[in-house]
């Protein structure tokens, strides 16, 4: 091919047998109505050439998952006529493979908050459901700028949908379809709730989701994710539907909007969508599942765990292949609990807010790599982070602070304190001081990290007027400190 725009014609046939289990990532569900094939990895495509690799040829190994280039694609699935095909994208052909009524059904979904049933429980295997009585119907889809497209089909589906309003006042529609044994107050009957709200909540504080459909279909994946398309357990409900409702669909922004290499840094797409999963988890319906205890081990803040940190082996940066299993759920806890440190403690909560919205558009439909989002971060909030991105992302160090000595100037603690802080490991971090006088005051002192500059040990003049009771590092618990048995002074002591 010629630079600057030539073209090249394709063609290959191939063929593909669908595994009943595939991995986690496809497969085939049998159910008393009928099977649920769930299609993805389904036809050949290319490698990515990028500008910083080349040609990225690295196999698929199973842990980390795909590096998929941007393309527009047209495609047509021929199936038997019973079944009804769920596919990423714009069906093309509707009057050709649905009936009337639901037809007429998804427009009623496209103008509501509210779900529409288009095939209800009733309805399923019924020749009423289909709009001909020949033996194939082929179904067409588009989808454009995407970096892949997966599918569904079945017999045996209930099919809901409603309305997403997206920030620019452009509409999208969220659906769902799942077994009937699936229904239920507490489980699949809330799934396109699940899946509007998260698409609402993300595309206002990221990015807007940039396409017209997106299918949530029950089957016996555990949780997967493609554009436009997400396969979740069938069997799953109350808050951990929810969870992997909105994980799930997180994933169309990290890392199907922005399009890091999943295969080398897992991280910047299991990471990244956690961080997001905590605000919708927070967000959504008031608070709904905000501290449900089933969440606790799926939200990944609770990495906080101390007990954890210290026997972390391998840094985030390490290619998925060679991780660790199993610790490769640091991909998204330590980067998750990482993001939220910069916002909470080191940047600020309005900068790092910009600055994570100023890297999702400005790698929009386009491939990062780890270097791209730390510049872009430094670049966006206005401050040199490469300590942190180094210990946090290069490192397995851990931070311990430890508060060390209170002296009087003169003696005196009318004249004011020296308050001494050491930092006993190579993680460095701000420092949040608590101190509390005995005449009853309290304050807290906070330090920049750049304190530790010049070496571990840090005194600070205190302006106290009665003597001080005590002196408490990182009273709210924010920080990762590994050992907190040193973080309390006291008078006493
Ligand atoms: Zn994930």
């Amino acid at each position: 091919m010629l630079p600057k725009g030539d073209k090249i014609s394709i063609q290959m046939n191939y063929s593909f047998r669908i595994p009943a289990d595939g991995s986690d990532r496809m497969g085939r569900l049998y159910t008393k109505k009928g099977v649920v094939y769930t299609i993805a990895q389904w036809y050949p495509r290319m490698c990515v050439y990028d500008d910083v690799e080349g040609w990225n040829t690295l196999p698929y190994m199973g842990l980390g998952e795909f590096y998929c280039d941007y393309g527009n694609y047209d495609y047509y699935i021929t199936a038997p006529s019973e079944m009804i095909v769920y596919g990423s994208g714009d069906l093309q052909n509707p009057t050709e493979v649905l009936t009337n009524e639901q037809i007429k059904r998804l427009s009623a979904a496209a103008a509501t908050d509210q779900k529409v049933t288009i095939v209800d429980a009733g309805e399923i295997g019924k020749p009423s459901t289909r709009p001909t009585k020949q033996p194939m119907l082929t179904w067409h889809f588009t989808m454009k700028n995407t970096r892949d497209v997966a599918w569904a089909a079945s017999k045996g589906l209930v099919w809901d949908a409603a309305r997403v309003n997206l920030p620019s006042g452009k509409h999208a529609m969220p659906m769902s379809a799942y077994p009937p044994e699936s229904i239920g107050d507490t489980a699949w009957s809330r799934a396109t709730e699940y899946l509007k709200n998260s698409m609402e909540i993300y595309s206002k504080n990221f990015y807007e989701y940039p396409w017209g459909t997106a299918v949530n279909i029950g089957s016996n994946i555990t949780g997967m994710e493609y554009p436009g398309m997400i396969f979740n357990d069938w069997k799953e409900t109350n808050a951990p539907l929810w969870f992997v409702i909105t994980h799930e669909i997180g994933h169309n922004w990290y890392p199907m909007i922005v399009g890091s290499n999943e295969r080398k840094y897992m991280w910047q797409d299991e990471g990244f969508n956690s961080y997001i999963n905590y605000y919708a988890n927070d967000i959504f319906n008031h608070g709904e599942y905000a501290n449900d205890p089933a969440l606790f081990n799926k939200n990944h803040f609770a990495w906080l765990d101390q007990s954890t940190l210290p026997d972390l082996r391998d840094p985030l940066i390490t290619v998925s292949e060679a991780m660790d299993y199993a610790q490769h759920y640091q991909y998204y806890s330590k980067t998750a609990f990482g993001l939220k440190l910069l916002r909470d403690v080191v940047v600020g909560k309005d900068r790092f807010d910009y600055a994570f919205r100023k890297y999702t558009e400005a790698w929009a439909f386009k491939h990062p790599t780890p270097y791209d989002f730390f510049h872009c971060i430094n670049s966006a909030a206005g401050e040199d982070l490469n300590w942190f991105w180094k210990q946090w992302f290069f490192t397995v160090w851990t931070l311990d602070q430890a508060v060390t000595e209170v002296k009087y100037v003169d003696n005196d603690p009318a004249k004011g304190a020296y308050i001494t802080i050491e930092n006993k490991n190579k993680m460095i971090m701000p420092v949040i001081l608590k101190i509390v006088q005995s005449n009853g005051q309290s304050e807290i002192i906070r330090l920049p990290v750049e304190i530790w500059q010049r070496g571990a040990v840090w005194t600070l003049k205190y302006s106290s007027t009665t003597k001080i009771n005590e002196v408490v590092l990182d009273p709210n618990h924010v920080l990762p400190d590994v050992n907190r048995r040193n973080n309390v002074w006291n008078m006493g002591k």
